[in-house]
């Protein structure tokens, strides 16, 4: 039995409806949020702290997934302490990403099989004509989340389950999301002591910040497989995208993700933008971050020479 038979699993229909009611859900409040947020923003109905809200939350949002969904728990790319990890896996629970079992072992079968059969959400298995490439596209960015399979968490995610605090912050979901939403309308109502000031709070810091930058992150599951530079020859499509990079706080440089999985660093050389590799590092010289993987430069550079000769041979 591959891999694949043993970790995917169709769905009952009763879990199927829990899955795409709490995927729609995540993925349609922020939308109308957005389209408050936006109406607010055009009759000036906004202040300057519903913008630093939006800001500040979507680097908590980003921050969550990417260090501490991503490269902490998924690829155990460092250690750090308990606290340092209730804090990034409540960050990362804000950003209504699913629940952490889901997120891991779902993004643990996208590197087993990245772009082969068995990849959740490549952009890349839906046909060579231009309207199979643009719905492959379009089914990575979100569809994806309503598939009727299921990665099993304990072919993808059998550590993270035998983790008993790790295990209880994939059951705060919820409640995590939840403090996402009352965080910013809590901090609204303090700079203004008004009910108004608290809507605002939740629709900027809330639901726009999810819908900005869940739309950002989804970009790497779609764009960053299908568009951009291909430094290492990987056995996948992925690619390295600066722009996604810097709204994703280094994500976008997937192929070189791809490349050195484990690494806490997703940039490769010095001008690529990878803040929370950045992040990471700094956090490493306060001595709150140990164990940190990085290859070491002959191997990127053995790496970077292998892709250059396979291109032009
Ligand atoms: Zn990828
Ligand atoms: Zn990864």
């Amino acid at each position: 039995m591959t891999t694949l038979d043993r970790g995917v699993v169709r769905l009952d229909p009763h879990s199927l409806r829990v899955k795409r009611f709490s995927a729609l859900t995540t993925m349609v409040l922020p939308l109308l949020g957005t389209v408050v947020a936006v109406y607010l923003l055009v009759t000036g109905r906004f202040t300057a702290v519903d913008i630093w809200l939006l800001a500040g939350m979507y680097c908590v949002h980003i921050g969550g997934v990417t260090i501490g969904l991503h490269r902490y728990v998924t690829h155990r790319s460092f250690k750090t302490t308990r606290w340092m990890q209730d804090l990034l896996m409540v960050a990362g629970g804000m950003a209504a990403q699913g629940p952490l079992l889901f997120w891991v072992a779902t993004h643990r079968r996208h590197h087993r099989f990245a772009d082969h059969e068995g990849d959740p959400h490549s952009p890349n298995l839906h046909g060579a004509g231009w309207r199979q490439r643009l719905r492959g596209l379009w089914y990575a960015h979100m569809p994806w989340m309503l598939s009727e399979e299921s990665t099993r968490w304990s072919v993808f995610a059998p550590d993270v389950l035998r983790d008993r605090r790790l295990v209880a912050h994939h059951r705060l979901y919820p409640y995590w999301v939840l403090a996402g939403l009352a965080l910013p309308a809590l901090i609204g109502f303090a700079a203004s002591g008004t009910l108004w000031s608290a809507f605002t709070g939740v629709v900027f810091g809330g639901l726009a910040r999810i819908f900005a930058a869940n739309q950002a992150s989804w970009c790497v599951g779609s764009i960053c497989h299908a568009f951009g530079r291909r430094p290492f020859t990987n056995d996948d499509h992925s690619t390295n995208l600066w722009w996604v990079a810097v709204l994703t706080f280094g994500e976008g440089l997937q192929n070189n993700h791809h490349a050195f999985p484990r690494s806490y660093r997703h940039a490769v050389r010095w001008w690529e933008p990878d803040l929370s590799g950045w992040i990471i590092a700094a956090l490493g010289k306060a001595g709150l971050v140990w164990d940190l993987h990085t290859p070491s430069p002959a191997l990127v550079s053995k790496r970077l020479a292998t892709a250059e000769k396979t291109g032009k041979d």
